[in-house]
């Protein structure tokens, strides 16, 4: 029975869970999937968000079994959980931002730089454009990647509010 995990996009069924992908993915290397490299991988797959380095260790620190876990594990192992095709690294003004990608949904981003949100979208009219853009090249698209930088809507409403109070 395939498994399924349900996020705010939909779902889209994978083989194996995350841990076992992983595990098949480090063999492949010739490594092993450590206690450490267990404790992450799990803790990752449990938690939708995006995230960064720090804020994984923070959340793996507040744990029993994180708790001990390294800087350079912590790095390490998101380096190689990208490698092995679970989470797609974006780098936004300069910090790199991971978020689940094995069983997730293709999507792209809105991005604000004031607050750091990240809106995630999908369009089918996009995938047709890039689609066909891939087909005007000859090229066997497999995956693109959009982000729109901005301001998003409470940033933009915020910022009237403190324009309209400069003025009175
Ligand atoms: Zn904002
Ligand atoms: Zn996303």
């Amino acid at each position: 029975m395939p498994l399924t995990s349900d996020f705010s996009l939909g779902k889209v069924a994978v083989a194996l869970t995350p841990r076992e992908r992983f595990a098949e993915f480090l063999q492949t290397r010739g490594k092993r999937i450590t206690r450490q490299r267990q404790v992450i991988v799990d803790h990752v797959a449990g938690h939708h968000e995006h995230f960064d380095a720090e804020q994984l260790l923070a959340g793996l620190r507040r744990t029993t079994e994180g708790a001990k876990a390294s800087r350079p594990t912590v790095y390490r192992t998101l380096a190689e959980m990208v490698d092995a095709g679970l989470l797609r690294k974006m780098v936004l003004g300069g910090r790199a931002v991971y978020e689940h990608d094995y069983g997730y949904p293709q999507h792209d981003h809105l991005h604000c730089t004031t607050c750091q949100r990240l809106i995630e979208f999908s369009s089918a009219e996009l995938a047709r454009i890039c689609d066909a853009v891939a087909a005007k090249h000859q090229f066997r698209g497999r995956a693109h990647r959009l982000i729109i930088s901005g301001i998003c809507a409470d940033c933009r409403s915020n910022k009237s509010k403190s324009r309209h109070q400069d003025r009175v």
